[in-house]
């Protein structure tokens, strides 16, 4: 069986390792990049491992460019040229300040983690899958399931919410829709398809500091679905997108939030 080939990025906690693990379950080979929590990224490859996936750990800061290249370096070199990238990595402000007061360090760091950092991974990335096609086109036997790669990006419904508090994180997020209409326009002719994935309020690490906050709105009608989504919500839209169940779309948005996005009157 040829196993397909994803890299996830930020999947050793939350919302990545949902992901990662979710891919692991289908029988994908799944590289799990993480920054700094090694012991968390072991125990997702562990998890994977044990359901029948395949799976290896990268450490690697997607807002640097060096660890970027060594990333898919180390992807193409341990399972191949990915089939499947998930940008998922990101980062909250360290502070929740009001953007009139808001400084600039936070707001270079979200941009570099949650922005720039997707930006050219998926530029190398989709460098690679254009390289791949003609050489699979080549060597498949006839029959052989075709390599239709895919790009999946992590948004969050902070791209069109305006919360004066996190101002940073917002305007990284939107620069990651117009990000996912771009490659979506440039790699079309490629083969490749390009989706945003944009969950809400979702249980991770993340959201740890907002809790009782979140719980509280929930309950009181912030979202039709009153629920916290999980990291499998968002994992089950990935599953959707990269085993080709929406051929004739790209660039979609899909949101993952239950019902948040819905205007009401
Ligand atoms: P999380 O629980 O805090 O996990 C973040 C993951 O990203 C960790 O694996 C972390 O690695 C990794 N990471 C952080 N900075 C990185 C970097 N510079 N390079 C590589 N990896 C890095 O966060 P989450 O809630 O799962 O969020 C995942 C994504 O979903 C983020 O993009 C977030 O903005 C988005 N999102 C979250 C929510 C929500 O409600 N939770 C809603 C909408 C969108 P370490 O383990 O090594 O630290």
């Amino acid at each position: 069986m040829t196993r397909k080939i994803a890299l996830v990025t930020g999947s050793g906690r939350g919302i990545g390792r949902g992901i990662a693990e979710a891919l692991g379950r289908e029988k994908w080979s799944v590289v799990v990049n993480y920054a700094g929590n090694a012991a968390a990224a072991r125990e997702v490859v562990e998890s994977i491992e044990s359901s029948g996936g395949k799976a290896t750990a990268v450490q690697a800061d997607v807002s640097l460019s060096a660890d970027r290249r060594r990333l898919l370096d180390q992807t193409c070199r341990v399972f191949g040229p990915p089939d499947l990238l998930v940008n998922n990595a990101g980062v909250a402000p360290g502070v929740r300040a009001d953007i009139l007061q808001a400084d600039e360090a936070s707001f270079d760091r979200l941009i570099n983690i949650n922005l720039k950092g997707p930006y050219f991974l998926t530029q190398i990335v989709a460098a690679a899958m254009i390289a791949e096609i003609p050489r699979r086109k080549a060597a498949a036997p006839a029959g052989a399931a075709d390599y239709s790669p895919s790009i999946v990006t992590i948004s969050s419904i902070s791209a069109y919410t305006a919360s004066p508090n996190r101002g940073d994180y917002c305007v990284a997020k939107a620069g990651l829709s117009m990000m996912t209409a771009l490659y979506a326009a440039r790699l079309a002719d490629e083969g490749i398809r390009v989706y945003e994935i944009r969950p809400g309020i979702i249980q991770t690490d993340m959201t740890g500091p907002v809790k009782e906050k979140y719980d509280a709105l929930i309950a009181g009608g912030l979202t039709p679905i009153r629920r916290w989504g999980t990291p499998d919500d968002v994992a089950r839209a990935v599953l959707a997108v990269a085993g080709g169940l929406l051929p004739f779309s790209t660039g979609e948005v899909i949101n993952v939030d239950g019902g948040f996005h819905l205007r009401q009157l």
